[in-house]
Formats: C-alpha cells, structure tokens, sequence
C-alpha cells in the first residue's frame, strides 16, 4: 500500500463513519436507531417532486450542465439571497456544488495553502478541518464551553487571528450545537474581521432555515462583509432532499470565479435533474417550511426531557438546526476513557447511533441528530439511559 500523505494526515469524517457502521450493523439484522446522521427523516416537498418528474419528462436535462451551474438556477438562487437575506450578489457570483461540502472545499482549496492559517470556532462541523489540512494549510480552533452556549467569546477568536490567517470558517445555526449567533455576536465578528484586510469568511448557512426564535441573519449583510465572505446554502437540510447532493455559495466574483476553476478539475456541473430540483426549492415560499420548522422544535424540546433523565449528562439549549451536543464526560471510566468510547459503547450495547463529540472540537461531548421521528427519539434515549446506568 503506498497512500499519499495527504490521505494519511486526514481522518474519515466522522459522521459518516457512524453512518457506515450503522448501515453494516442493520446489514447483519441488528436493530440500531439512528441519531447519528444530520438527515431530515421528512419526505421532501411534493413541488420538489414534482419539478424533478416534469424535468425528466422534458428529457433535456441529460447532457453536461455549465460548470458553474444551469444559467436560471444561478438566477433563481440570486433571487433567493436577496429576497431571504438581503444579499445583492448577481448570478457569476453564484456556483453550484455537488453539495455543500464540494461548496466548502471548492472555497477552501482556491483560497488557502500551506503556510495559511484557517480560523474556526469550535465546536464545528466535522470536515472543515480536514477539509482545510487537506490543502496544507493549518487549522486553527477557538475552543469553546458548553457554559458559553458553546460560542466563542469574540476575544478568543480576535487572539486567534494572526498575519497568516486567510479564513474563518463557521455555520449558524452551528453544527454540531444547535447555537444561533445573535446580531450583536455577528457585528462583534465582522468588527474583527474588518482589521485583517486579507482575511476572508465562509459563512456556512445551511441551516437557515431551522431557527426556533427569531430570524436568520447572514453574515455577509453586515457592513463591507458582502466582498469578504462566501455564503454557503443547499437544498439538503430545508427540503429533506440529502441524496439529490446540492449545495451552492454566493461569493465575491473573483473567488466564484476560482471555485468554478477547481470544480471543473474534480467534477464538473453539478448533477442536471438535481439542479431542476434546486431551482423549484428556491422558488418555493420560505413560509411552506414552517411545519418542519415546528417538527424540529417539538423533536428538541422531546429529546431534552428525556436527556434529563440520564443523571450527570449536561445539555445545551440549542436555537436551532437539529442536533443536541451534550457534555457526557460523567460517563467516563477506566474502560469508557473518551466520547468515542462511549459512542462505540452505545453503538453496540444500546443499539444506538451517536456520534463522538472529538471530532467537532467538543472533547467530552456526543452529537444527538433529532431528525427523526418522535418515538424514535424517545426509544433511543431510554436505551441510551439504561446502558449508561449499567457503566455504574
Ligand atoms: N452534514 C451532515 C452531518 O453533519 C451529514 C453528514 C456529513 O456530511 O457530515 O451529519
């Protein structure tokens, strides 16, 4: 085996590695509930249905689409951030990924490399480091604590940056916490950021859409942010349309115009029919989500009371997207040392899928998905209560 040492140095992601190990547990017949994937269980909107029936009917969506996107979803999608977050960008600026990890690794990759420093408040979403030591470049992580809502206060981030920090890296809603920055905390941000002339954001919004109070604010509306920041989006999370894979930004032409360059190298135009899709989500009235909106915030309050019942366990009170990060050091003993111990332990004793916190940059803690149905997540949570009883 000779691999290169660029796969050496990155780890799987995690997530999906607790996705695997549950497909291949339910392969062999075991019953393991799922609270590991970032999945809507929801199905996706019929009109999202719908427009990829007519566009197979059509049967003109077969061929290469344009690197950067069909030239009308690019439009439909300016469309979109001006009309949901005042975001002026025209359709150039606009580049459509095979999902919002291509999205984010097409930025990283055309801005940053080794000698750069990347920026990232933890906890984060697994593959930004690695998608960051993927191109040489050193991620930099701004720790914060479950007491701190999981947000890190400004000073900490405004220590971290230095003269060879490139990027900032970040998503609210946060996975893997659930935290929502407030206004004043993305004005503090952009404050910082408006010292380092050569530094630049990405603004990870796929959740936008699952804030349980008030509105979801963008990043690059705030003063001079729009020619500093990429925002990130996709049709993942808000229509429950995963498997479709995309994911698009908004950013400042020149770096559209590099994230184009890279993508032509490694995949091409996103998938055809997946964009007619894309293009029907964006449209769509963003008052039709209210109903998920609301499953997800009964689905958080029902997996925070049964949490309670698991003594030691310390919870957050996420605002938003559907993951709950608890602090379930308690658990730790001589044989479960760390949360991958125990997510492992869980796995197998509990037959329930969690993912290790370690990853996020949240030592000590595990990620809870709620994206599931209700009974589920009560199942899973009565199991996960008698196996950490039995650890004594
Ligand atoms: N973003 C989802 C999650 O965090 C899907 C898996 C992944 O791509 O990491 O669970």
């Amino acid at each position: 085996m000779h691999l290169s040492p660029t796969v050496r140095s990155i780890a799987e992601s995690a997530t999906l590695l607790m996705a695997r190990r549950c497909r291949e547990l339910r392969a062999e017949g075991k019953d393991v509930i799922d609270l590991s994937l970032g999945e809507p269980d929801q199905d996706p909107p019929p009109f999202a249905l719908e427009a990829a029936r007519q566009a197979l009917a059509e049967n003109k969506w077969n061929k290469y689409p344009p690197v950067n996107g069909y030239l009308d979803v690019r439009e439909a999608i300016a469309h979109k951030f001006q009309r949901d977050n005042g975001l002026t960008y025209r359709p150039e600026q606009i580049v459509v990924s095979t999902g919002a990890k291509q999205a984010i690794m097409n930025v990283i990759i055309s801005l940053v490399g080794p000698g750069d420093e990347v920026v990232i408040p933890a906890p984060f979403w697994v593959s930004y480091a690695e998608q960051v030591r993927f191109t040489g470049a050193t991620p930099v992580l701004v720790h914060s604590t479950l007491e701190e809502d999981y947000k890190a206060p400004i000073e900490r981030i405004a220590a971290a940056i230095t003269p060879r920090t490139r990027l900032l890296i970040f998503s609210s809603p946060c996975n893997p916490s659930g935290s929502v920055l407030t206004q004043a905390e993305l004005e503090a941000l952009a404050e910082v950021v408006r010292r380092w002339p050569d530094l630049y954001v990405i603004s990870d919004e796929i959740y936008e859409h699952i804030v349980f109070d008030g509105q979801h604010r963008s990043f690059a509306a705030l003063p001079g942010m729009l020619e500093r920041t990429v925002t990130v989006n996709g049709i993942a999370k808000a229509f429950a349309l995963t498997g479709w894979r995309i994911g698009y930004i908004g950013a400042p032409l020149w770096i559209a115009q590099a994230a184009t360059k890279i993508q032509g190298q490694f995949t091409s135009g996103a998938n055809g029919l997946a964009q007619r899709v894309t293009k029907a989500c964006v449209e769509a009235d963003p008052a039709l989500l209210g109903g998920l909106r609301a499953d997800f915030l009964r689905r958080r309050d029902l997996v925070l009371q049964a949490l309670l019942k698991i003594p030691g366990w310390r919870c957050n009170r996420p605002q938003g997207a559907f993951y709950v990060l608890p602090d379930v050091s308690s658990s730790f003993n001589g044989v479960i040392r760390n949360s991958v111990d125990l997510s492992m332990h869980l796995l197998e004793h509990a037959g329930v899928s969690l993912v290790e916190g370690d990853s996020f940059g949240a030592k000590g803690t595990v990620r809870i998905s709620y994206a599931t149905s209700d009974d589920k997540i009560v199942a899973a949570i009565d199991r996960v209560a008698r196996a950490v009883a039995q650890l004594g």
